[in-house]
């Protein structure tokens, strides 16, 4: 990882002290998709409210 954040701080080291989720032990992972531009992807515990919930409303 060579990003760096506004702060000067490596972004991969950002994304390993963030909370990714309030519901439950989410990991996260940051991958650069192109020069310059990163996509942070949340992994949610299989029984997170937050996601089930969000499921639920892709349903609709
Ligand atoms: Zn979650």
């Amino acid at each position: 990882m060579t990003g760096r954040n506004a702060f000067g701080m490596p972004l991969g080291e950002v994304v390993e002290h963030s909370q990714a989720c309030a519901d439950c032990d989410a990991d996260s992972r940051l991958s650069e998709v192109s020069p310059g531009v990163y996509r942070l992807t949340t992994l949610h515990d299989p029984t997170c409210p937050w996601f089930a919930a969000y499921r639920r409303g892709l349903n609709r």
